[in-house]
């Protein structure tokens, strides 16, 4: 990957750390969070016991030093996606990021935040357009938001493989509908979204474009500016970086004019007993202490990926998904969801296999010593459309050999023959 081979990589994972083992167990599970590099570790624990100080808070040197590193995080993460630094908030994770989106609208459309925010406001019979597909991360917070607004949720529908096109959304585009929500890549399916063509057609209708890059920024390159949508959600822990710490990007001159979805210290201007004045973005979303030394080791996993290069990362996860599809589907019994053989996807794979639930599955493949995640991974209605109760999903990141996929669809060549299905293979 980038240069270098993949059990090199494995090295700066202490995770990987199993010389002894003669088969270790396969981490197939990047998608549902991803391992940390020694790098990310050391940056976090420097910062810790070298460098803790109020960050934006007093005038010693220490505070300086203290605001510099977690300011330099910021930019690194800015670089790192196409935008610029006022335009990156730190969050918890992905679905506080996007929670703080629709709680902003909420508030508009209640009338906080003035003549300013009057833009964000819904009014009952507005439409929120959302994808059958989403995380329930992005479907939640909208769901609320309808709640308190009178607007409604019109869904795109999806294809009995989970996929939905650009002529989709364009078909359920109206002139009430004022938000677009959908995720770049979805944990599901993998389906890459055709993210330019989605925000300039939204546009055309006038909506906001909100997307979901939980899982595209931890393993492709990603252009937020270039793209063209309104904000944007991540999450570190995906991305090789520490938990506690999330990203929500909002284009600069929306940022500015969104109520904050909380408030509190180092948010504001001017502070009298009845109102407050807030800063320009991207400080009037931090209300109180942040993540400091979890955004510092985000800046560091940042480091780390453009080291090896995202454009690599992709390429090698799109491998290990193609290597994965082309073996599962010639598995009878077995039924690949999402892009088929052939078709372009990220670096993940959810099957369903006929008459054995996914939970059973995850046990046999957890007794092969292949840590997958089972169940519904959060996204209900897709797999109501897609006819079934759960799936089984095998993920990538950088560290994942091809051995780890091969693995995989042997263990799912044998999975009904266990459970006494199919042609038992021996
Ligand atoms: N959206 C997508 C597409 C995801 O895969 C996830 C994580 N499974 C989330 C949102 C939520 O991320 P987090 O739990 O880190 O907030």
């Amino acid at each position: 990957v980038g240069g270098r081979p993949v059990r090199d990589i494995r090295l700066d994972f202490p995770a990987f750390a199993t010389a002894g083992d003669a088969r270790p167990t396969a981490y197939l599970d990047s998608a549902a969070t991803a391992q940390r590099p020694t790098a990310v570790l050391d940056a976090e624990r420097d910062f810790l016991e070298h460098h803790v100080a109020a960050v934006h808070r007093g005038a010693s040197a220490a505070t300086g030093d203290s605001t510099t590193r977690f300011e330099a995080a910021r930019a690194d993460v800015a670089r790192f996606v196409g935008a610029g630094e006022r335009e990156i908030v730190w969050a918890q994770n992905a679905t506080d990021a996007l929670n703080m989106v629709a709680l902003g609208i909420a508030d508009a459309s209640a009338g906080i935040g003035g003549a300013d925010a009057a833009r964000f406001a819904l009014q009952p019979g507005d439409e929120i357009v959302l994808t059958e597909a989403e995380h329930h991360a992005n479907l939640l917070p909208w769901q609320r938001v309808a709640q308190r607004t009178g607007a409604r949720i019109v869904p795109v529908r999806v294809d009995e493989h989970g996929c939905w096109s650009v002529d989709d959304v364009a078909a359920v585009l109206t002139e009430r509908t004022r938000i677009v929500a959908f995720a770049e890549v979805s944990n599901v399916t993998g389906q890459i979204a055709p993210v330019a063509e989605v925000a300039a057609l939204a546009h055309r209708h006038g909506a906001l474009v909100v997307l979901d890059a939980c899982q595209s920024v931890p393993h492709r390159p990603v252009d937020f500016a270039g793209y063209g949508v309104d904000f944007a959600a991540f999450s570190g822990h995906k991305m090789l970086g520490p938990n506690g710490i999330g990203v929500l990007y909002g284009r600069d001159e929306l940022l500015d004019s969104l109520p904050p979805a909380r408030t509190g210290g180092s948010t504001i201007t001017k502070v009298t007993m009845e109102e407050a004045r807030f800063l320009p973005a991207p400080h009037r979303f931090e209300a109180g202490t942040q993540a400091v030394s979890q955004a510092v080791g985000l800046g560091a996993a940042v480091h780390y990926l453009e080291a090896i290069g995202i454009d690599a990362v992709a390429a090698h996860e799109e491998a290990f998904a193609e290597r994965v599809v082309a073996g599962v589907s010639a598995i009878p019994g077995v039924r690949v969801v999402g892009p088929q053989v052939g078709e372009r996807r990220g670096g993940l794979v959810s099957v369903a296999v006929d008459g054995v639930h996914a939970h059973d599955v995850g046990q046999f493949l957890d007794e092969a010593g292949l840590i997958v995640r089972v169940g519904h991974h959060c996204a209900q209605p897709l797999h109501r459309a897609l006819g079934i109760t759960a799936t089984t999903r095998a993920s990538a990141h950088v560290y994942t050999t091809a051995d780890e996929a091969d693995r995989f669809v042997d263990a799912m060549g044998e999975v009904r023959g266990f459970f006494g299905l199919g042609r038992k293979v021996s």
